[in-house]
């Protein structure tokens, strides 16, 4: 096995016992992506002399004894996430050329864990999409099958853990961007709950609804790195003070054990509707039959506004976004148009030139949504509705302790098959935003492999949502089940 196809739990032990260094896992990343990424495009900046620095300063931590979860462990990041001294595009032209003078929470507390930042992931254009086609920069390509998409918006962070170009990647999760991609490109991707990880230096898409998680080989995996990110933070004041393990949690799950009796799991009927691929259905009912095995009791619930998911979600997340960007105007940081005559040219020619289609699409629908004359009909009418849906999870989670679904309707579709039809794009959320306006934590864990329209077999992932906080649950089932 080559060490950058190592997991972190195989690396740990390889680095503990001095079997090998950091620098050296840190190479075979690099090589990886020097060899690779040409063709999958999963990285927008590789900083290949700040990481080996880093490395050798592990090796040295190491050496002298210290142990750490993460310490000496390469990764890479979404470039939505402030990294001091190296670039933050979002994948805009509007920040191609952007230092950040400081780092995100995130990316600090991994720093200070020793872990080795190799580069910054390409993404749909601050986050906006589901294929990262959107990214100024050109789409990410499926490891699996370079004629199709990585998913997205963390396409780049996906792809880059499924082709081991890292041990695992950072990413956000807004409606969906970290188990959508993690779906199609067969690795475990975590949403932590809203306010569970700190949101300080992630460029805001949906503030209301943005969260950091991991993208991993395992969900042990996936926990290690979650547990090295979450915890509140005073720079972020929507970040909560609740603690990160809940013991009560563990009489319940004992992955050790294989016994999972008193795990009650819901399967919601509205994710299982007649129109989804069976195939899908199968593989997603082939682990909550594994689950039953082991003890658990499987119930049908109900979530009766899922439908209305995706048309809240785009309506709420376009509000929040045109007022997000409403900050890159040109002056005091990213592009802007020297020529300009006047102030007014000036903000139309700089966010002209910036942003890209799909930013100008959101950015109007959401001026529009917020406007004296339409705010009442769209945006106050979608808030209510979101506490319908928040108000159907709650109910559910009085009858089961865990929600089993698919992640995504079907495997990753081909580049450019969806790229002129936003709808078909925004229809891709229909499993993923109800967690995301219910500040859920939810996992997409490997579930098998489908098959794709014009191709053969697509890696496929099922989603394990859990009640708010309860990410421990989600981590023990996942553990079990992968
Ligand atoms: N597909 C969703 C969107 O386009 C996902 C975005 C995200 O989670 N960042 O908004």
């Amino acid at each position: 096995m080559n060490l950058n196809e190592l997991n972190i739990k195989q690396a740990r032990e390889l680095l503990d016992s001095g079997k090998t260094t950091s620098l050296e896992i840190t190479e075979a990343c690099l090589a990886q992506i020097a060899a690779q990424d040409g063709q999958i495009h999963a990285c927008l900046t590789v900083c290949a002399t700040e990481a080996r620095e880093a490395a050798r300063a592990a090796d040295k931590r190491l050496k002298q004894g210290e142990k750490g979860p993460l310490l000496g462990i390469p990764y890479l990041c979404k470039d939505i996430l402030m990294t001091k001294g190296i670039r933050t595009t979002a994948a805009s032209k509007i920040l191609e050329n952007y230092v950040a003078p400081y780092d995100a929470t995130v990316v600090r507390k991994l720093k200070e864990a020793g872990a080795v930042m190799l580069g910054k992931t390409n993404l749909d254009e601050f986050a906006h999409g589901a294929s990262t086609e959107n990214s100024a920069f050109g789409p990410t390509k499926n490891p699996y099958d370079l004629t199709r998409v990585a998913g997205g918006s963390s396409g780049g962070s996906a792809a880059a853990v499924a082709a081991n170009m890292c041990l695992f990647a950072l990413a956000s999760d807004t409606g969906g961007s970290i188990r959508q991609p993690s779906s199609f490109c067969g690795v475990v991707g975590l949403k932590p709950s809203y306010g569970r990880v700190s949101r300080f230096g992630l460029l805001s898409m949906t503030s209301s609804t943005d969260v950091v998680g991991p993208i991993a080989k395992t969900a042990e995996d996936a926990e290690i790195v979650f547990k090295a990110i979450a915890g509140q933070d005073e720079l972020d004041a929507t970040s909560a003070p609740e603690k990160i393990i809940i013991d009560s949690q563990k009489n319940i799950i004992d992955s050790q054990a294989k016994t999972l009796s008193g795990l009650r799991v819901g399967l919601p009927k509205e994710y299982f509707l007649p129109e989804l691929n069976p195939e899908i259905k199968t593989r997603v009912m082939a682990l909550a039959d594994r689950l039953k095995e082991a003890g658990a009791e499987i119930k049908e619930v109900s979530l009766p506004y899922t439908k209305y998911g995706i048309p809240v979600y785009y309506i709420i997340t376009p509000s929040e976004i045109s007022s997000n960007l409403a900050r890159f105007d040109g002056i005091g940081w990213g592009l802007k148009d020297e020529e300009a005559q006047n102030l007014q040219e000036f903000y139309k020619k700089s966010r002209g030139a910036g942003f890209g289609p799909e930013a100008k699409r959101r950015i109007m629908l959401g001026t529009y949504t917020l406007s004296a004359g339409y705010y009442d009909a769209y945006y106050k009418k979608a808030q209510t509705v979101r506490t319908l849906i928040i108000n159907d999870f709650n109910q559910a989670f009085k009858k089961v302790d865990v929600l089993l679904t698919p992640t995504v309707p079907h495997g990753a579709f081909k580049i450019g098959e969806k790229s002129n039809d936003p709808l078909a794009m925004y229809l891709e959320d229909i499993f993923v935003t109800g967690a995301s306006l219910s500040g859920l934590p939810a996992i997409s864990i490997p579930a098998g492999t489908v098959k794709v329209k014009d191709g053969g077999d697509m890696p496929l992932g099922a989603q394990l949502i859990g009640a708010r906080f309860q990410e421990e649950m989600l981590f023990k089932i996942s553990e079990f089940l992968v």
